[in-house]
């Protein structure tokens, strides 16, 4: 069949097993897995369930949304005080990157990444036929502004940039955004702040002013909506009705919608559980820190790495994972030692620091 010639080469997005794989692959019950691998919230938010329940009688799903999604802009322009228009509402943060990579790559474009950083990046410009051109972050895993800034040329079109970065954890600095932003005025530069809820600065605020900014968020992480699928870009009205012309128009569905505004009449909610979250994490990575051959990154994140200085990596996950802990291998060589560990709840997270202290 006539597929396009570059799929038998293209490298896909690979998606994490389930939890039903994973317990048949290591012979267990699939109660005892427990997954330290997905970056999600370990809270789930019943009560937002329970209030939509009560409103599902009434919601339309005979009609197809309001594909302007008003009343969800309005919502999120309050909660993030940047203007109604300045947003475009996706199928989750990954749908937002698709639609950024529609707007501005050609076959033949060029994409300049921070890496190590979150791989959909890659996926969604080489599926548009970009180069891709990774500049490696300094010691510590700061952006590398300077090598960024000069592997952009004529052909650049997009900077992927992730604040905080996923896989390791770091911010990005304010400085370091305003270079980028200045000095390559006429490139997009897309800000990932996926888990900025947790921590770092936000830098929605900047997009009044760069319009050449674009930031993706999402219900996914601190709002604890994974599953639900929603995510938007925040840009200069300019840019986003730009965007808006090659989003498609109705991939947001009707109780989504509804479950995202009633989630953002309480982020008080959500507030707390980042402070759970945040708690929870500098006790692990304080415990985890007094194991023998073991290096903790610091992380403003619900993630963080260490890094395995005595064991072999995969040995020890696979030790991890025979007792029903998932933790996530990272393909970058320059983390080729390392295992990325998200924050669950504290239960779980107690039965981790002993699994890990057994096995190393
Ligand atoms: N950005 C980063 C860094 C992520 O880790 C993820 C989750 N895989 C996303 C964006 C996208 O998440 P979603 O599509 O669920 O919004």
């Amino acid at each position: 069949m006539r597929f396009r010639a570059f799929l038998q080469s293209f490298r896909e997005y690979v998606w994490e097993p389930s939890d039903e794989e994973i317990a048949s692959l290591v012979g267990l019950d699939v109660s005892k897995i427990r997954r330290f691998d997905l970056n999600t919230s370990p809270y789930t938010p019943t009560h937002w369930l329970k209030k939509l329940a009560s409103e599902l009688g009434s919601v339309a799903v005979n009609r197809y949304p309001d594909t302007s999604y008003r009343s969800l802009r309005k919502k999120l322009s309050r909660y993030l005080g940047v203007g109604e228009d300045c947003f475009v509402i996706a199928n989750g943060g990954d749908e937002a990157f698709d639609i950024i990579s529609k707007a501005f790559l050609d076959a033949g474009s060029e994409v300049v990444i921070s890496s190590p950083s979150y791989s959909m990046f890659r996926v969604v410009s080489e599926l548009m036929g970009a180069r891709v051109v990774y500049v490696q972050r300094k010691e510590g895993f700061a952006d590398d502004v300077d090598g960024l800034i000069r592997a952009v040329n004529e052909g650049t079109r997009l900077i992927f940039l992730c604040n905080p970065n996923n896989p390791t954890g770091n911010a990005v600095k304010r400085s370091d955004l305003l270079r980028i932003l200045n000095e390559c005025c006429d490139v997009g530069v897309v800000v990932d702040e996926a888990y900025q809820e947790y921590g770092g600065e936000s830098f929605v605020k900047l997009t009044e002013k760069y319009s050449n900014l674009m930031v993706v968020r999402t219900f996914s992480k601190a709002f604890g909506l994974a599953g639900a699928r929603l995510g938007y870009i925040v840009a200069c009205e300019e840019t986003a009705r730009l965007l808006n012309k090659v989003r498609p128009p109705n991939s947001v569905d009707v109780i989504t919608l509804r479950l995202a505004e009633i989630a953002l009449e309480d982020v008080e909610w959500v507030r707390l559980r980042v402070r759970d979250t945040l708690a929870e994490r500098d006790r692990l990575i304080s415990e985890i820190g007094k194991l023998r051959g073991v290096k903790v990154y610091p992380s403003v994140a619900n993630f963080f790495l260490i890094e395995l200085l005595e064991r072999d990596r995969d040995e020890v996950y696979t030790e991890m994972l025979k007792r029903g802990f998932v933790l996530r291998r990272l393909d970058d060589p320059a983390l080729r030692r390392c295992l990325r560990i998200s924050v669950g709840l504290p239960e779980d997270n107690d039965a981790l620091i002993e699994a890990l202290r057994e096995v190393l």
